[in-house]
């Protein structure tokens, strides 16, 4: 597999700013719990994920830690940067291992000034992604726990790659911003009517994703949530 095609961004750039920008990008390993960026602190480098699964999340006054969104092989960790921040607005953690691209924020910065159309297309980016942290913050608002947790499996096995093996109860929690004791009742539920199979209490398989988006709320949506971004036309 062409290292271009691993993540959705990288592989829906225009030509001629995908081979700009991939002598700069490096594979490294992300393991659980690394964390990327600390909310306040300069960021040193932009995240492409292609197996992994990084966890966005912002601290409350008391202390509470509150995810406000994921980015998978869909995305990118770094929009900070695409609107000229140079410090991370919230803390990013590794939430499933796995490979990621990488570029420093010193060849990224240099690639973004050279290239008028990879600016246009990180531009339409970032509106993606405020669209889902609106889509979330009106969902957190008014859907139950279960069709939430509905939506964020589908969220995260979306993000995911099929080589990424189960994920566990505890990341859907931790992504899901959603405590245990919600938790663990709808994943009961599920298991009982064969929507997912947890193969043990570590890891969780998708049994009937149809049914899964029936008993998602309608915040999932594919064409509100664009998985592949469409082709901009320059
Ligand atoms: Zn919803």
């Amino acid at each position: 597999m062409r290292i271009s095609e691993t993540n959705e961004i990288i592989s829906a750039l225009p030509q001629r700013e995908r081979n700009a920008l991939l002598p700069h990008l490096e594979t490294v390993s992300l393991r659980e719990s690394t964390v990327l960026n600390l909310a306040g602190e300069r960021i040193d480098h932009v995240y492409f994920p292609t197996a992994s699964l990084i966890s966005s999340m912002i601290q409350m006054q008391c202390g509470t830690i509150v995810p406000i969104a994921i980015t998978g092989r869909e995305g990118m960790l770094g929009v900070d940067l695409v609107l000229g921040a140079k410090k991370a607005t919230s803390t990013a953690t590794v939430a499933i291992s796995g490979d990621c691209l990488r570029i420093t924020v010193e060849a990224f910065g240099d690639q973004f000034e050279r290239h008028p159309a990879l600016r246009v297309f990180l531009f339409r980016y970032v509106s993606y992604i405020r669209a889902q942290l609106e889509r979330t913050s009106a969902c957190n608002l008014m859907h139950s726990p279960e069709t939430r947790v509905c939506r964020w499996l589908l969220l995260i096995s979306d993000r995911l790659c099929p080589q990424n093996p189960p994920f566990s109860a505890a990341a859907v929690g931790l992504l899901a911003g959603i405590a245990e004791p919600e938790l663990a009742p709808v994943l009961q539920r599920l298991e009982s009517e064969g929507i997912i199979s947890p193969e043990n209490s570590e890891s969780i398989r998708i049994g009937d994703r149809d049914a899964l988006r029936t008993a998602a709320c309608g915040c999932y949506d594919r064409r509100a949530e664009p998985f592949v971004l469409p082709r901009a036309q320059w």
